[in-house]
């Protein structure tokens, strides 16, 4: 299989990362960088808006959702600065 979203070949993945036909890698790079999400927008795990919300950027993250209400975390600007 061709991952969708570094164009590297992969014979095996993850459920999850198969949902979205990306390698183990990219699979990875989202789990950090979802915590990075979760921290960033301060997300419970145990409200369902908060677990739909991080699905949004799942889906975003993977191409399959426009970015519009999105924020790209991976952008310094984009992040909300640390008030401690
Ligand atoms: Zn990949």
């Amino acid at each position: 299989m061709i991952c969708k979203r570094c164009n590297g070949e992969f014979d095996h993945a993850e459920p999850k990362a198969k949902e979205y036909s990306v390698c183990n890698n990219c699979w990875d790079e989202w789990k950090k960088y979802s915590i990075m999400v979760i921290n960033d927008l301060r997300l419970d795990m145990s409200i369902k808006e908060h677990r739909a919300l991080l699905k949004k950027y799942e889906r975003v993250y993977f191409g399959l959702e426009k970015a519009e209400d999105v924020r790209d975390l991976s952008k310094e600007e984009e992040r909300v600065p640390d008030k401690s």
